[in-house]
């Protein structure tokens, strides 16, 4: 199986792609984690989709293979739930042999990657992410954690896996707008890490809309590889890692302020064109690779506008969020297209215009 590494100060481990849940078995084997109990965690939409395949496949692996599911959604991304994974571990006599796998999406791979972390001060823990963005983006780096009170993933993590294991299979199931939302963050590593990642997206897009396997093992490939990159040279965000926060200042602020009924990736998508304004106007990307871009977006039905918040709501909450140090703002820009760079240097009303290019 072809995998990739993500390399740590802490350790080193493989992600693996495949269309089926077959080659699970041997990665357990291949990161001598057979013969443990394995605790599956999952969402009520997942569960019933694929838990039992998972199971059946794992079972003679494993001493026993419990699964637990909890109500699918962010709303159920907080410290309760985490209190009844920690009733079920130890109900099941979860012990520090035992393996925790998040299958699911992002809301499930931080949830089970934090239960574990904390669980006995940290027990083995594996990703078998089943969203898009999950496959891309969260289930490799190693962050995990939940929400509190009114805000996003402030409590958590470094907890990096033992394995990571991709079945782009389960994307057939994944409803269309979740997988656009995806795409949102696929089609983010074009501009912060070459024009060929993004000329090969373009280039493939109806096979990526379409599911098709060689078309998205080798984008979400590429992306992992990237991210994994990054990740080993930068794991707790120091500076490097910032890049992948692209298009996030601006998209963050929107996705708080529209009280969180667009999708993360949908949000990522204005803030990415937004920040592509600045770039624009500055002259370091040119129209072409502008338009390029929003027609990629355009095509994954990701959102170009928004109305029913202003400029001012959207710039007065970009100042909240948890990565603003000492009240300034912090953009990745580019200095020309596949090389990012992050700045506070920003004015205040190239930010307006550029929040403005995405309202209607
Ligand atoms: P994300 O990965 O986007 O951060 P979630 O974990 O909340 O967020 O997943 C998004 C939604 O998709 C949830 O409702 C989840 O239950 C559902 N889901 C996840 N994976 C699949 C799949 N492979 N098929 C169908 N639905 C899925
Ligand atoms: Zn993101």
């Amino acid at each position: 199986m072809n995998n990739i590494y993500v390399k740590t100060k802490e350790k080193k481990y493989p992600i693996y792609f495949a269309n089926s849940f077959n080659g699970i078995e041997k990665a357990v084997e291949e990161n001598d984690l057979s013969g443990r109990k394995l605790c599956i965690i999952t969402d009520s939409n997942v569960s019933g989709i694929y838990a039992q395949n998972v199971k059946d496949t794992l079972e003679k692996y494993f001493e026993s293979v419990f699964v637990y599911t909890f109500d699918a959604g962010e709303k159920s991304k907080n410290l309760n739930t985490i209190s009844d994974f920690y009733s079920f571990f130890l109900e099941n006599h979860i012990d520090r042999k035992t393996v925790v796998a998040g299958l699911g999406g992002g809301v499930c791979g931080d949830m089970a990657g934090f239960a574990a972390a904390t669980y006995l001060r940290g027990i083995k823990f594996i990703q078998i992410p089943t969203t898009l963005l999950a496959q891309v983006d969260s289930s490799v780096g190693g962050k995990v954690g939940v929400d509190f009170k009114n805000s996003k993933n402030i409590i958590g993590a470094f907890y990096q896996p033992d394995f990571v294991y991709i079945n782009t299979e389960t994307l057939n199931t994944l409803p269309e707008r979740e997988f656009n939302a995806g795409m949102a963050e696929v089609i983010k590593y074009g501009p912060i890490y070459s024009h060929n990642f993004t000329e090969y997206i373009a280039d493939n897009k109806k096979a990526i809309a379409d599911r098709e396997y060689s078309a998205l093992k080798h984008v979400i490939k590429k992306c992992c590889k990237i991210k994994a990159e990054v990740v080993s040279k930068d794991e707790k965000e120091g500076g490097l890692r910032e890049i992948l926060n692209f298009g996030h200042t601006i998209g963050h602020a929107i996705e708080t302020k529209m009280n969180f009924t667009l999708l993360h990736g949908e949000c990522v998508a204005l803030g990415m064109k937004a920040v592509f304004n600045i770039c624009l106007k500055r002259g370091t990307v040119s129209q072409k690779e502008y338009d390029e871009l929003l027609s990629l977006l355009e095509y994954f039905n990701l959102p170009l506008n928004i109305s029913g918040i202003t400029a001012d709501e959207i710039y007065s909450q970009m100042f909240l969020d948890k990565k603003v140090k000492n009240n300034q703002l912090s953009f990745v820009l580019l200095e020309s297209y596949g090389r990012p760079f992050s700045t506070t240097n920003v004015d205040k009303e190239e930010i307006y215009s550029a929040i403005n290019a995405v309202l209607r």
